[in-house]
C-alpha cells in the first residue's frame, strides 16, 4: 500500500499537502475567523453528543472528510478568539504572520533538542533569545530558551534559584543529591496577587506550596514594599530562608506591575534571586510610551515572557530569560547522543541543556516572523492601542449608572460589576454577577470572564484585540445588560 499521499516529498504527497492546507485554511476562515458571535453556548453534553463517530475507525474517511467534520463539530463550536467581543482571558487573537510561521514550523518539524535535528532553527532561536535579552536590557552574558509559556518559565526560574541557593548556602548539589535537610525552611516571596504557578512550582520543586510567602498589595494592587520589608525581616527572625523574590509585571486580574526597581533593591540587599513574571506585561517593552513601566526589569536574575498573550502569537509560545547564562548549569545534563559535538573544538549549540523539555517545538519562529514582518514601532503601537481601549472602556463603565468600575486599568484588563440598583448588598451583587455570567455563556454574544474581588463576584474583560473598538465594548456592555435584566427577572421569579 502506498503512503505517498500521506507524506511530503513526492508529487502526490506535496499535492495532498497543498490541498489539505487549503481546505483547512478555508475551514478556519469560514467557521472561526469571522464568526458573528464569539461563542456558541453549547453545553458539554451537547458538544459530546456530536462526537459519536469512532475516534479510531477501522477504515479512515480520508483527509477531506476528516477536515470537514472538524470544521463543523469543532471549529464552528470553538471560542472565536479573533472576534472583537471575545475578551475573557489572556487568550489573544493570533496575528497572521504568526499563523504563517506556525504553519511553516510544524511542516518543517524541527526539534530544538539537538543541532542536527534543527540546525538553522537552533541558531535562529538563539538569535531571537539574544534580541529579547536586549529588549529587556539584560547585560552581556544573558541567555534564555523558549518555553511552553509562563508556567514553565516560572518553574525553571525557581528551579535555578533553588539549586543555586542550595549550592551556595549548603554546598548541596540538588541535581545529584536531592533536597538538603534544611529544605523545610526555604521560602519564595511574591505578592498576594502573583500567579498561582508560583505555588505550583513550589510543589513541583519539592518545597510545598507553603514555601510561598505572599506579601500584601497597595491600593494599586502592586506589591507593598513596606510590607515586603516586614515580611523579609520576619522570615529572617524566624530562621526561614527566603531565596527567591518574584515580582509580577502584569497580574492576571488587574494587570498590576509591581515596583520592580524597589524589589530589585530588596533582592540585592537580601541576596535573593529576583524573578520577574512578565508573562502578560512583557509586551510593554515594545512600546514608546509604556516601556518605562517595566523599569527595574533589567535588574532581574530571570524573567518570564509570553508571546501568546499581548504579543498576539498562536499558542504556545513563551520565553525564559536569565541574567547570567551560566546559571543554566543548575539544570544542564549531558545526554551523550544529543549534541555530541558540543564540547569539541568549534562545538554546536546545546539548547536541550537549557530546557525541561527534550523534543521541542520551534516556537521562536512565530515572534521572529511577526517582528520581522511588523517591526517594533508598529508592534508597539498595537500594544498601545489595546491599552488605550482599556482606558476608554473603563471610562465608559465609570459613566454607566448600572455598572461599577473596580479600578482604573494598568494594562488591558478591566474589572467591574453589574450593579443596576443602589443599595444592593454584596451578596446580591455576587449572585447577580455569577448568574449573569452563566447566562452569558449560554448566550454567546460576548465572552467575558468572572473573577472574585474582595470576596465579591465580579466580571472582567481582557482586551487583547487591536482591531476591537469602543463600539465593540459598548456592544458588549449592552449584551451584559441584556443578560443582567434576564437574570434579574429569573431571580425575581425564583425568589
Ligand atoms: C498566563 C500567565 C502565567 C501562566 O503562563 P502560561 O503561558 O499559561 O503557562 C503565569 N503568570 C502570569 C502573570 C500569566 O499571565
Amino acid at each position: 500500500m502506498s503512503a505517498s499521499d500521506l507524506f511530503l516529498g513526492s508529487e502526490a504527497g506535496d499535492a495532498a499537502y497543498r490541498e489539505a492546507m487549503a481546505r483547512a485554511i478555508d475551514a478556519v476562515v469560514e467557521t472561526v475567523a469571522d464568526r458573528d458571535e464569539p461563542y456558541t453556548g453549547h453545553s458539554p453534553q451537547a458538544l459530546a453528543e456530536q462526537f459519536g463517530a469512532p475516534v479510531v475507525p477501522e477504515d479512515g474517511v480520508g483527509p477531506d472528510a476528516a477536515i470537514d467534520e472538524v470544521a463543523e463539530t469543532v471549529l464552528a463550536r470553538s471560542v472565536a478568539t479573533s472576534n472583537s467581543r471575545c475578551s475573557a482571558h489572556l487568550q489573544c487573537p493570533p496575528m497572521v504572520p504568526g499563523l504563517a510561521a506556525e504553519a511553516m514550523l510544524t511542516a518543517a518539524n524541527q526539534s530544538l533538542d539537538s543541532f542536527d535535528q534543527a540546525p538553522a532553527a537552533t541558531v535562529l532561536e538563539q538569535r531571537v533569545v539574544d534580541a529579547l535579552c536586549d529588549l529587556f536590557d539584560l547585560p552581556n552574558g544573558a541567555d534564555g530558551v523558549f518555553t511552553s509559556g509562563g508556567t514553565q518559565s516560572n518553574f525553571q526560574a525557581l528551579l535555578l534559584a533553588r539549586d543555586r541557593y542550595c549550592h551556595r548556602a549548603f554546598g548541596r548539589d540538588v541535581q545529584a543529591d536531592g533536597l538538603p535537610t534544611e529544605a523545610d525552611s526555604l521560602r519564595i516571596v511574591c505578592s498576594e496577587t502573583a500567579h498561582f504557578t508560583g505555588k505550583q512550582a513550589a510543589h513541583h520543586l519539592g518545597l510545598g506550596e507553603d514555601a510561598v510567602v505572599t506579601v500584601p498589595t497597595d491600593e494599586e494592587r502592586r506589591m507593598d514594599v513596606d510590607a515586603l520589608d516586614r515580611t523579609l525581616a520576619d522570615l529572617t527572625d524566624r530562621g526561614r530562608r527566603p531565596f527567591a523574590l518574584v515580582g509580577t509585571a502584569g497580574t492576571t486580574d488587574f494587570g498590576a506591575v509591581d515596583p520592580l526597581a524597589d524589589l530589585a533593591d530588596r533582592a540585592t540587599e537580601h541576596d535573593l534571586w529576583f524573578h520577574v513574571d512578565a508573562a502578560y506585561g512583557g509586551a510593554l517593552a515594545l512600546t514608546d510610551d509604556h516601556a518605562g513601566m517595566l523599569s527595574g526589569i533589567e535588574r532581574a536574575d530571570s524573567l518570564a515572557v509570553d508571546f501568546h498573550k499581548l504579543f498576539y502569537q498562536p499558542i504556545s509560545c513563551g520565553a525564559f530569560l536569565v541574567r547570567d547564562g551560566e546559571d543554566f548549569r543548575w539544570m544542564a545534563r549531558n545526554a551523550a547522543y544529543l549534541n555530541p559535538e558540543t564540547h569539541d573544538e568549534g562545538g554546536v549549540p546545546n539548547l536541550v541543556a537549557k530546557s525541561v523539555q527534550t523534543t521541542r517545538r520551534f516556537d521562536a519562529l512565530k515572534p521572529y516572523v511577526a517582528f520581522r514582518a511588523v517591526g517594533r514601532e508598529r508592534f508597539g503601537a498595537l500594544v498601545e492601542s489595546t491599552l488605550e481601549l482599556a482606558d476608554d472602556a473603563a471610562a465608559l463603565l465609570d459613566d454607566a449608572e448600572d455598572f461599577e468600575l473596580l479600578s482604573d486599568p494598568t494594562l488591558s484588563t478591566v474589572v467591574f460589576r453589574y450593579r443596576p440598583r443602589d443599595g444592593m448588598t454584596d451578596e446580591a451583587v455576587s449572585r447577580l454577577n455569577a448568574d449573569l455570567r452563566r447566562r452569558l455563556l449560554a448566550d454567546g454574544r460576548a465572552v467575558v470572564a468572572r473573577t472574585d474581588v474582595d470576596g465579591v463576584t465580579s466580571l472582567k474583560v481582557t482586551l487583547l484585540n487591536p482591531t476591537a473598538t469602543l463600539d465593540d465594548v459598548a456592544a458588549m456592555l449592552d449584551v451584559l445588560r441584556d443578560c443582567g435584566r434576564g437574570t434579574l427577572t429569573e431571580q425575581g421569579a425564583s425568589a
